[in-house]
């Protein structure tokens, strides 16, 4: 498979900014940036050979690395990318790829790291296409610098067009050609303007139309669904009733009608009434030809006995597949005799770019770029085995486009921005064995604290919350007598990536209201505690 169709990305459909990864930390952020700008852009590894593109990118910009460009092993952009005839913004490591293509000599290694913040002044008035790129920039302005080698010359046909405390060549322009290069990050929120550098060199200088929309996408997903598919075709999926799953399917649903197939498995530790409602949400309000199926009882059943976390997700996730494999295989026969369609050739994943991303970005020299097909699905065999072909509708598409789209597609805002939830549900909410009691406590604590969370106006402020049941008891006394009961958990994070978080700051009187509620209407609980603990050294889930 071509490095180039990886990805997915509609970049026929959208004019689109090609992004080469070194393995920046940051590269993300540059297409998240633009995307934000309504501006389409994919992400490939930095070893991609220009001739597999079957695309003209607009403009590409190159990332900044951890390497040093002049150190064996180093990578290097495939130079063909000089040729392709359209503006280029390496940033960091890619401006001293630039500047190192140009001639080895011209990079060398500085004598103080510069890491932080860094006050730029952009030296403008004598060249055009230097006011292009700072055009309604302030002439000084705070940019975030992360680096250790350093331009020592510029390199033949470049002119310096900013400066910085430490930098003689903060940023530099091809006095002829659109190439440009930054020493800084204008991709991180911390430098001042870099959202507009970035807007400046996609649309002012490489002409993309800002026409990257939810909107656009729906249409031209959908036909392009229709085409894979085919008029008889007919799909099948899972469906959780996250924000992922259902977007996914009432894409589908919208492209192919019926013959698309969501099937929801209820595995006897989803939240409070959580089955229902998915049912009433997926069927009734989104019209999704949708199949549930209740394996609650095989579920608990299996998870006697099971103490530790691994086993018990592992557990989880093999009973799931079992009960799946064993429903398709009767979905399978219905949606062969239902006459909407031909068999089952499809099978559906609502796999999101950064995932997508993390199999394609740039490790070293030596590391293989897997070939991302099934990332968090299915066995192979439910695909290959069967001969179901995937589709990933989402597959280009960042969380927070995903919402977006829901939205376009007329999905409620509640369900639009639900936190995520963990695929073996509060079984890792339960620490140590799950047992029928405790799933019975954790649910009506957690029922309690989410819907206080929603009542106070905090639901979207938070990433992740919810209650879990410490299975060691506490001695407590309520109207007079002893109780010895469980402990409750309570925790609430807030993150922009899921990488690292924070324990989200409740008002005191709010934590004392969900205290209150739970010890008297959960029976069984003696305690309720807040987890303050920040990822890392914690994780969100507690197991
Ligand atoms: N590794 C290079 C340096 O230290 C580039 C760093 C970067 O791209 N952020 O200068």
């Amino acid at each position: 498979m071509a490095a180039a169709t990886l990805g997915e990305v509609p970049t026929k459909a959208f004019d689109t900014i090609l992004t080469l990864d070194f393995g920046s930390q940051y590269t993300h952020l540059i297409t998240r940036r633009l995307r934000e700008l309504n501006i389409l852009s994919e992400m490939l590894p930095c070893t991609t050979k220009i001739a597999d593109l079957d695309y003209k990118p607009k403009g590409v910009i190159l990332s900044g690395g951890p390497y040093s460009v002049y150190e064996d092993g180093a990578p290097h952009v495939d130079p063909a990318v000089f040729e392709l005839g359209v503006p280029i913004l390496g940033i960091c490591y890619g401006m001293q790829e630039i500047a190192w293509r140009a001639s080895p000599e011209n990079v060398i290694a500085g004598v103080h790291r510069e890491y932080g913040h860094s006050n730029l002044k952009a030296l403008k008035g004598d060249d055009a296409h230097v006011d292009r790129l700072f055009a309604g920039l302030e002439d000084s302005m705070r940019v975030w610098m992360s680096h250790g080698d350093k331009l020592g010359a510029l390199p033949e046909g470049f002119h310096t067009v900013a400066v910085s405390d430490n930098s003689e060549y903060a940023a530099i322009a091809h006095k002829t050609k659109p190439i440009y290069g930054l020493q800084f990050h204008p991709e991180v929120t911390h430098s001042q303007n870099g959202t507009q550098l970035l807007k400046n060199f996609a649309v002012d200088i490489c002409g993309c139309a800002q026409n990257w929309t939810m909107a656009r996408f729906l249409d031209q997903e959908i036909a392009r669904i229709r085409d894979l598919v085919g008029p008889e075709g007919q799909v099948l999926g899972a469906v959780s009733g996250g924000v992922d799953s259902t977007v996914a399917a009432k894409l589908m649903k919208e492209a192919i009608g019926d013959r698309f197939w969501a099937v929801l498995v209820n595995n006897g530790v989803m939240r409070l009434d959580e089955c229902e409602q998915v049912e009433r949400d997926l069927k009734q309000h989104l019209g999704i030809n949708l199949t549930v199926i209740d394996a609650s009882k095989d579920f608990l059943e299996g998870l006697k006995g099971l103490h530790d976390p691994e086993q018990k997700r592992k557990f989880i996730g093999g009973k799931f597949i079992d009960v799946f494999e064993a429903e398709a295989q009767k979905i399978e026969e219905a949606a062969e005799k239902s006459g909407k369609g031909t068999k089952i050739g499809f099978f559906l994943q609502g796999t999101l770019y950064p995932d997508v991303i993390e199999s394609l970005s740039f490790k070293g020299p030596s590391a293989t770029i897997k070939t991302h097909h099934n990332v968090g699905g299915l066995p192979e065999r439910m695909t290959n085995g069967q001969g179901l072909q995937l589709i990933e509708p989402l597959r280009s598409l960042y969380k927070d486009e995903v919402r977006e789209l829901g939205r376009t597609l007329g999905i409620h805002e509640e369900l639009v921005m639900r936190h995520p939830f963990p695929g073996p549900g509060i079984a890792v909410r339960i620490l140590g064995e799950v047992t029928e009691e405790k799933v019975r406590i954790g649910r009506q604590a957690d029922h309690i604290f989410i819907s206080e969370i929603r009542k106070a106006g905090l639901y979207d402020q938070i990433s992740q919350a919810y209650a879990a049941v410490d299975p060691s008891r506490a001695v407590g006394v309520m109207g007079d007598k002893r109780v010895y009961g469980y402990i409750i958990i309570l925790r609430a994070v807030t993150t922009t990536d899921f990488m690292t978080a924070e324990a989200f700051n409740f008002p005191w009187e709010f934590l004392q209201r969900v205290m209150n509620r739970i010890v008297n209407e959960v029976h069984g609980v003696s305690r309720v505690t807040y987890d303050i603990t920040s990822k890392p050294p914690g994780t969100i889930e507690l197991e």
